[in-house]
């Protein structure tokens, strides 16, 4: 695997780093490893990502150590290398800057407000009623193949579909990690984002039935409290622009609004009814 340079780090990089870095290699290996590292511009990156990590642990004598110690060192070096390459996979299918070179298809300004006039009359009735009606009005409006409401249950760290209208609308209720989803990641940035085939990335979501080729998502605030994410899908060749954002942005915003508005409600009511 050393007798040519990588093109990219892997695991076993990473490993080979690891285990150069603590002494482990045999003199004669230890040649051969370091001529490819002359070469190999992705194993040199290893490498002072290793000595980084030792540096930083402050192991003086890197081949006296401990069992546990090495053991802790590799998991460090790999997680971090792991991280590093789940960047890399990220950015690869983050698109947002298209969507200002993109020609509106078209407008359809005057249909989002008597849409947010029609979701203002659902006020008064439950959340789950008001976030159906949202996801139902942003599928049609931004034409796409599914449209969701992903809640965010901070004490799980996970999303929840708490309302799906279209192809995927079965999968109502299902989660996805805080940590690792375009739901995750657009909370993270704090603005809207535009994914491409998202699986690439995050694996969980190859459906081999509703493939997933473009996923527009904006955060949701009540106040400045994250609430979750609005988002809307394509199956097909359909690409979202800055129309279909500025749509999903008013029902986001509205969102936000309304249900901070029916909380307060909620616990008005509740604090009333108490002796
Ligand atoms: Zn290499």
């Amino acid at each position: 695997m050393f007798d040519r340079p990588h093109l990219v780090s892997t695991d076993a990089t990473a490993e080979q780093a690891a285990l150069y870095c603590l002494g482990e290699f045999p003199v004669e290996d230890r040649k051969t490893y370091e001529q490819h590292l002359s070469s190999c511009a992705a194993c040199r990156a290893e490498v002072e990502a290793c000595s980084a990590v030792i540096a930083e642990l402050a192991l003086e004598d890197t081949r006296d150590l401990p069992s546990k110690a090495r053991k802790d060192f590799l998991t460090r070096v790999n997680d971090d290398k792991a991280s590093g390459r789940h960047w890399a996979k990220l950015l690869g299918v983050i698109i947002t800057p298209e969507l200002s070179s993109r020609p509106n298809v078209k407008g359809n300004r005057d249909q989002v407000g008597a849409a947010l006039d029609k979701l203002a009359g659902r006020l008064f009735g439950s959340e789950q009623e008001l976030l159906d009606a949202l996801v139902r009005a942003a599928l049609e409006l931004c034409d796409a193949g599914t449209a969701g409401f992903s809640m965010l249950y901070e004490d799980e760290q996970v999303f929840r579909w708490d309302a799906l209208a279209g192809a995927l609308a079965a999968a109502k209720g299902g989660t996805t990690p805080r940590t690792w989803s375009p739901c995750g990641t657009t909370l993270d940035f704090g603005t809207p984002q535009l994914f491409s085939n998202p699986s690439r990335c995050f694996e969980y979501f190859k459906n081999p039935t509703h493939h997933i080729f473009e996923g527009l998502v904006v955060p949701v605030y009540v106040g400045e409290k994250p609430l979750g994410t609005l988002w809307v899908a394509s199956h097909d060749d359909r690409k979202f622009d800055k129309e279909d954002l500025r749509v999903l942005q008013s029902f986001a915003d509205f969102c936000g609004t309304a249900i901070g508005i029916m909380r307060e409600r909620q616990a008005n009511q509740g604090s009333d009814a108490l002796p």
